[in-house]
């Protein structure tokens, strides 16, 4: 790593102060030539701040009073020499202080530069640095504990585990292909069995795993069905309201869905298709059934609500039969207006789906209905179990890869095959796990991953 970076690690925009970040051998050399602390004291120590101006060496024109800390490898988020000036914040005195950093021997980081240094120079495993840009992200404080757990190696130490019980099979194998005349290949081969049953296991939890993973990453992906006038949007406004920490988002994918976070508890529900909920003219009559079908088809969880106030009427009913192998909840809506409506409520029971009595407009149950998704979801399980869980693509894909490896290894026992056919196949296993902590993967996903993450970090 000859080249010393740097890069302006926070946001764009005006804010009380900015953080411009160095790394490399050259930092110190660097600061030197722009930095005049106050105390004039030449002695570089890590953890150190000190306070003084960024001056141009070359008109000795003073761009901004700063604090500067300082960071002696290997103790550093990069593990090597770095700074972070603090300056004030606004975009113009950020980027002079960049541009005479450029102009000093420094050069401008890539997106992720900074923690894709930390990987190769060996202070973070890949999994790790995934953790870091999954906590950047996170749009629910569920997700940003998750991502704080990769990130102090949970999920790493869980693959080390398994990757030390697969060595472990692969020394005895290595003992019977080295000495056969010890005659120990039955041995090993049921001992091999009983340990790749095992493994085997723990691959598919972890893998199974990623379901509610993939709910803390990315939301519960939540669509609400309902005839027109039973209440969607005013249900879909009392949700927004609730002052829990609402994230409005446009994503770009489609020009017409406008997907929204609301957090409940911790957790984010994310709101498919709320633009044809709130557009009065889009009613269910022109939206159509089929659409409906799709919507539902792509969520995680329905809300089906229902106008309580009248009986259940056909258009009711195709609702409900859309959502009859669904994931969903039953919500019976205006029980300001009528609360015991018997006939509604016979009608409904039967579907075995959970019931749920709000008044939209009223704002009244819509903690029920959130208490209702939290145990439908299992999340409270994910607190309080502290197990680890898969929330990566790409972690999911190499632990599959791994559980058919280890699958491999089984049968070619189960069929008598030579043991050097069960070792290649609980190598590939070995490497499939390496690619998740990053002690064997190409340039190409280091790159890729590295590549998701912002300036500056
Ligand atoms: P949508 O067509 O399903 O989106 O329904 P809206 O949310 O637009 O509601 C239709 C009508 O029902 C509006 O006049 C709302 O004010 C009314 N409404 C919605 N929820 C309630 C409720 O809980 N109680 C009462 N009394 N009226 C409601």
């Amino acid at each position: 790593m000859e080249k010393t970076i740097v890069a302006i690690s926070t946001a764009s925009g005006n804010g009380g102060i900015g953080i411009i970040r160095l790394s490399g051998k050259d930092t110190f050399k660097i600061i030197d030539r722009i930095f005049i602390p106050k105390n004039k004291k030449k002695e570089i120590k890590g953890y150190n701040i000190k306070y003084g101006n960024i001056v141009n060496p070359k008109n000795n024109e003073t761009i901004d009073e700063v604090l500067v800390s300082y960071f002696v490898s290997p103790k550093s988020y990069t593990t090597e020499d770095m700074c972070e000036i603090n300056s004030h914040g606004g975009m113009v005195v950020e980027k002079r202080i960049l541009e005479i950093c450029l102009e000093n021997g420094a050069e401008l980081a890539e997106p992720g530069e900074f923690t894709k240094r930390a990987f190769l120079n060996g202070r973070i495993d890949l999994s790790q640095a995934e953790g870091i840009i999954d906590l950047i992200n996170s749009k629910s404080d569920m997700e940003a504990k998750e991502s704080i757990g990769q990130l102090e190696g949970y999920l790493s130490k869980k693959i080390k585990e398994i990757k030390q019980k697969m060595l472990d099979i692969m020394v005895d194998i290595e003992v019977t292909i080295d000495y056969p005349e010890y005659d120990v290949e039955e041995v090993t081969n049921t001992k091999a069995l009983k340990e790749l049953t095992y493994i085997k296991e723990k691959l598919t939890s972890l893998e199974e795993s990623f379901n509610k993973g993939k709910i803390l990453k990315s939301g519960i992906k939540t669509v609400i069905l309902g005839k027109p006038n039973a209440g969607k949007s005013s249900l879909l406004n009392a949700m927004l309201k609730e002052d829990r920490a609402i994230v409005s988002d446009i994503e770009g994918t489609t020009r017409d869905t406008i997907e929204e976070y609301i957090n409940i508890e911790g957790v984010a529900l994310k709101l498919i298709d709320t633009a044809g909920i709130r557009d009065t003219d889009n009613k269910i009559e022109k939206i159509g059934v089929e659409k409906s079908k799709k919507l539902a088809e792509s969520a995680d969880l329905i809300i089906a609500i229902i106008d309580n106030s009248r009986n259940i009427d056909d258009d009711d009913k195709k609702i409900l039969d859309i959502i009859k192998d669904k994931n969903a909840i039953i919500v019976l809506n205006k029980v300001d207006i009528n609360d015991k409506n018997e006939y509604n409520e016979k009608e409904v029971t039967n579907l075995c789906k959970p019931i749920i009595k709000i008044s939209a407009k009223e704002e009244k149950g819509l903690d029920n209905l959130y208490k209702e998704i939290l145990k439908l979801f299992e999340i409270h399980d994910i607190s309080s179990n502290n197990e680890v869980l898969i929330t990566n693509e790409r972690h999911k894909k190499q632990i599959n890869k791994a559980k058919e490896n280890i699958e491999r290894a089984i049968n070619s026992l189960k069929d008598n095959m030579p043991v050097d056919i069960l070792s290649i196949h609980i190598k590939e296993a070995l490497n499939d796990l390496g690619e998740i902590t990053g002690e064997n993967v190409s340039e190409n996903i280091i790159n890729e991953i590295f590549s998701k993450f912002c300036l500056g970090k």
